[in-house]
């Protein structure tokens, strides 16, 4: 703060006043809620709201996906399955160990020769609106038959040279002339080998562009999270943080919630407040690295919370924008695609490598905006304190 002489009489004002305004408004700090307190309703089947694990991989330990590679009379292959393998393996599971802090290890298990299918299949994805780049719908198909039998005609033909015994999910790679080109995920219970595949993706010929984080994002749908990209300008509820939302985005590294979802973070890592009157003040660590309390919840509603973490340009986060205290909302109720996430912006009037929020952290210095307040829901979230890359951080719900 600059010092304005004509203020002085005013600023004295305010100090006089400041202790007794403090103790009104802020409840003492008091030690938080169990974690189990902060879960909120469960929502839809791609939901922020807590995971059934009867219909998902759960990316705990080893998680076999087998890797199949499929062509058509209509679009033969051209490449060597080696180099679409590559684009892939293993810097898409490298990147589940880093965000998950290595307690998901993803394997790749590729059958490794192209699998001709009908010219029907790909002529059924070139008619398809989401290929046409008519739909802006969020990129889970579980509505079209059409699309899901590539997957079930895939697997048919491997089958006979191929174990799908131990596979969870299915990674499906078409040729580089196929119609497939936009990624997607779907939920066909296909069985094979005494076992049910429960998730697939087609990593469509966008993986050209889009590279390994498109199975990163395309991954994430298979263990269950929902699409936070939409808003205004396409990306105006998250802007470039979680790969969720914008893929190619700056900090691409999950939210804490969703890594608590996923239980990736255990319940200690969670410091929760969702009794009214209450507050509670927490050091928080940074979301790319594992030790420590991971985030503030503040569960204000049924389905709905505050969440407040820390982004360091460290881990997965290294090309970040900005750095600081994250705070975002999310909503259980609000499905896949419509926002089921919404970041709260530090800073509204300016943006960060062309997107509003990439600099949305709140932070403590000049310039920084260190407080956010609903006064609706009566949720105050404040930066306090800053040490090295830790922040910590007050939260009161009135
Ligand atoms: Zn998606």
């Amino acid at each position: 703060m600059r010092f304005h002489p004509r203020r002085l009489p005013l600023a004295l004002a305010a100090l006089l006043t400041l202790p007794l305004s403090l103790s009104v408004s802020t409840p003492a700090a008091a030690a938080p809620d169990p974690a189990r307190s902060c879960q909120v309703s469960p929502g839809g089947f791609l939901s922020e709201g807590p995971t059934d694990w009867r219909n998902f991989p759960r990316p705990a330990g080893k998680v076999k996906m087998a890797m199949l590679f499929v062509d058509f009379a209509n679009a033969p292959a051209d490449t060597s399955v080696e180099s679409e393998l590559n684009l892939f393996s293993p810097v898409s599971e490298n990147w589940y160990a880093a965000s998950s802090y290595g307690k998901f290890d993803l394997d790749i298990l590729p059958y490794k020769r192209w699998l001709r299918l009908p010219a029907t299949l790909n002529d059924q994805a070139l008619q398809h609106p989401l290929m046409r780049g008519e739909d802006h719908r969020p990129d889970v198909v579980t509505d079209d038959p059409a699309l899901a039998s590539i997957f079930r005609n895939a697997v048919a033909l491997a089958d006979p040279h191929f174990d799908f015994a131990e596979t969870d999910a299915l990674l499906l790679v078409p040729s580089r002339r196929s119609g497939y080109t936009r990624g997607y995920a779907t939920f066909e219970r296909i069985q094979a080998d005494g076992n049910t595949i429960l998730a697939e993706t087609n990593l469509a010929t966008s993986r050209y562009r889009d590279g390994h984080i498109l199975l990163n994002h395309e991954g994430g749908h298979l263990l269950s999270l929902p699409d936070t990209y939409g808003g205004p300008g396409g990306f105006g509820w998250t802007g470039g943080w979680d790969v969720m939302g914008h893929m190619w985005g700056p900090a691409p590294d999950h939210f804490a919630w969703h890594k608590w979802k996923l239980g990736w973070l255990a319940d200690t890592q969670i410091a929760c407040l969702a009794t009214r009157g209450g507050a509670i003040e927490q050091t928080v660590t940074p979301v790319e690295t594992e030790p420590g309390t991971k985030a503030v919840v503040v569960r204000y509603g049924a389905s709905t919370a505050y969440i407040a973490e820390v982004r360091q340009r460290i881990g997965l986060d290294t090309r970040a924008c900005d750095t600081g205290v994250l705070i975002y909302r999310i909503d259980s109720r609000t499905p896949s695609g419509s926002g089921p996430v919404r970041v709260m912006d530090a800073q509204p009037n300016t943006s960060c490598g062309g997107l509003g929020l990439n600099n949305a952290p709140f932070d403590l210095g000049p310039g920084e905006v260190a407080t956010f307040t609903d006064a609706a829901n009566r949720v105050r979230i404040q930066v306090v304190a800053k040490s090295g890359a830790d922040y910590t951080v007050r939260a009161s719900l009135g």
